[in-house]
């Protein structure tokens, strides 16, 4: 146990995680050859597209350092706001985080939330300036930032390129020499934390643990504290990477475990293993169900595919548990699905996931968040809202309530004019502003989730010209003035584009949603009529004019071919259309209300 090291990295995307990763796994000879991609802790394609690693994964080196072997342990995070649960898990495997900030960028809000979240465990910090190769690189004054932020001294911080590989060494020595060793009781009874599960279709889901006391065997009979569902102890070992069976795994290290479990829901990142024989008589601290914060109707483009869109979403879920779905009816779109999300990310990710690896093609519907609604006959029983087109008539409402979250941003302190004005358009409320360095600026917020659903990113983005950085987390539930904005096409309420919207923006929004909705819906053979309605009120009207020319008339009778051609392409185009009585509605329109500046 006293030599082995159980780090993770915080970093912001693109600063440099998997570079470092990658450059530490070949001094380390933990890959020998390089048989994969140059970034292998991302393996999925998904996560290699996006540059971002999306789920945790551990892996295992060997280091020698004076004569001396070490067990390393690296256990990956995602970086993203939307896993920030996973995050504090994979934090609770470890004693030490390297800290890697990009020097030509500086810190973002995201590693400082991470970060915080490192020094709530104790964890031991090693504070790591990357890309010092490029010549835009600001070592002197990124430092400054990481001195005031952890209070450590100048030569504590480490200068590294993962790029060329300049300083990874002292990265490895200093894993050594300054992370504590696990602590632990190789003979108290098994208390295991589950942080990570990997889908495996033939072996069933394996549990990524960290041993904080006692000893696994393989063959033992294992229970999950939280779910308090027993499994036998198939295989167990260690990572690298592949798996590396082992016959046990001690306290202080890290492993997989295979048991034949079938679906992701049952491994709950957060809990605990321990053994039938010799329970543990308490679980780890800090284990809680994920619950989703985003909603949104997931609906097959061709209705008929109703039964093999369940199926897919039942596969997703087996090694998404984080993953909710319930079958729901839309006036508008027929059969589908209310999907839970993480985040928003997490619902493109389910949707790019959907199309590509069950070939799928579905109409998303405008996410929203989880409201709690109260009647006035019981002013007390909580009814939840998944969906605006459940929310209560107002006149039986007696009030509503929404998620708020503590928004954290960073940014320059040219943009913080801006940054404020867009916050308080959001109907955020300023609650901490804090100057990091003379010329950054960390801005603190309450505000409705519900507000950075919509397009609240990318306003972000344009505003601080990519200078700023943003994290959330969420604070519970405040009372808010919202209505129900419908949309209505020649007349009809179309239910799947209804937004619960703040009153006093309500009309504004209608007003603007008709206008977006008229540049999104293509032209027909007759005019339509798009208004956007509270309750009988009529808001917002828009109309779109009729399609005079028949495409077709073009092809003089002759030409077959071209023809077809030609009814193939329209063919091909309607794949993300949805035919609603007589008009027909592509993708983008029914998220129009995310695209509204
Ligand atoms: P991650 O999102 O934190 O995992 O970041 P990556 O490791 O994917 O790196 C993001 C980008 O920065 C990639 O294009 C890397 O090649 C580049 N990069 C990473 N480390 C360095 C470095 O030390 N120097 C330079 N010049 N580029 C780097
Ligand atoms: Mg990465």
């Amino acid at each position: 146990m006293k030599n082995i090291r159980n780090f993770c990295i915080i970093a912001h995307i693109d600063h440099g995680k998997s570079t470092l990763a990658d450059r530490m796994l070949d001094l380390t000879q933990t890959v020998t050859a390089r048989e994969a991609q140059a970034q292998l802790l991302d393996n999925m394609d998904l996560e290699r597209e996006r540059g971002i690693t999306i789920k945790s994964h551990a892996i295992q080196m060997d280091y020698v350092l004076n004569g001396n072997p070490y067990k390393f342990n690296l256990i990956d995070t995602p970086g993203h706001v939307d896993f920030s649960y996973e995050v504090s898990r994979s934090i609770a495997a470890c004693e030490g985080a390297l800290l890697i900030v990009d020097a030509t960028q500086g810190i973002q809000a995201q590693t400082i939330s991470n970060l915080y979240l490192a020094l709530e465990h104790d964890l031991e910090i090693i504070p790591i300036l990357n890309k010092i190769d490029l010549p835009s690189s600001n070592p002197e004054e990124v430092g400054d930032q990481i001195i005031d932020l952890i209070g450590c001294e100048r030569e504590d911080i480490l200068l590294a390129s993962a790029k060329t590989g300049e300083g990874v060494d002292k990265i490895l020595e200093a894993i050594v020499d300054r992370i504590p060793a696990p602590d632990g009781d190789d003979d108290a009874p098994l208390q295991a934390l589950i942080f990570d599960s990997v889908f495996n279709s033939f072996r069933g889901i394996e549990a990524i643990f960290r041993v904080k006391n006692g000893t696994i065997k393989k063959g033992d009979r294992v229970k999950f504290m939280n779910t308090g569902k027993e499994y036998d102890a198939d295989e167990i070992g260690t990572l690298k990477l592949t798996k590396f069976p082992q016959k046990e795994i001690k306290s202080g290290d890290v492993g997989y475990i295979i048991s034949g479990i079938k679906e992701a829901k049952e491994v709950k990142v957060g809990d605990t293993i321990t053994t039938k024989a010799n329970p543990a008589s308490s679980a780890i601290e800090g284990f809680e169900e994920v619950k989703p914060m985003v909603f949104a109707g997931i609906y097959p483009v061709d209705t008929e595919e109703f039964e093999e869109l369940r199926a897919s979403l039942e596969k997703l879920q087996l090694n998404d548990a984080s993953l909710t779905f319930e079958a729901e009816t839309s006036a508008a779109l027929g059969f589908g699905f209310r999907c839970g999300f993480l985040g928003m990310l997490h619902m493109e990710i389910i949707q790019e996931r959907l199309e590509r690896e069950f070939n799928m093609t579905v109409i998303t519907t405008v996410p929203n968040v989880s409201y709690y609604a109260y009647t006035k006959k019981d002013k007390e029983q909580r009814i939840i809202v998944n969906n605006p087109s459940d929310y209560p008539d107002p006149a039986i409402l007696d009030r509503i309530e929404e998620p708020y979250i503590k928004a954290q941003i960073i940014t320059k302190s040219d943009f913080v004019g801006a940054v404020m004005t867009l916050c308080i358009e959001k109907r955020g409320e300023i609650v901490g502003q804090t100057y990091l360095t003379s010329d950054r600026v960390e801005l603190t917020f309450d505000m409705p989730l519900a507000e950075i659903v919509f397009d609240f990113y990318d306003r972000l983005k344009t505003i601080s010209k990519g200078y700023a950085s943003f994290d959330y987390h969420p604070v519970g539930y405040r009372q808010s003035d919202l209505v129900k904005v419908d949309i209505l096409l020649n007349s009809e309420p179309i239910d799947a584009l209804s937004a619960l919207i703040h009153r006093g923006k309500s009309q504004d929004i209608g007003r603007k949603l008709c206008m977006k909705l008229r540049e999104l819906i293509p032209r027909q053979q007759f005019v339509i009529a798009i208004q956007a309605a509270i309750g009988a009120k009529i808001v917002a009207r828009e109309t779109l004019s009729a399609l005079r020319k028949d495409v077709t008339a073009k092809c003089y009778g002759g030409d077959i071919s071209r023809k077809r051609k030609l009814l193939e392409k329209q063919k091909a185009g309607k794949k993300r259309m949805r035919q609603l009585g007589n008009v027909e509605i592509p993708q983008q329109a029914f998220l129009a209300v995310l695209k509204l500046n």
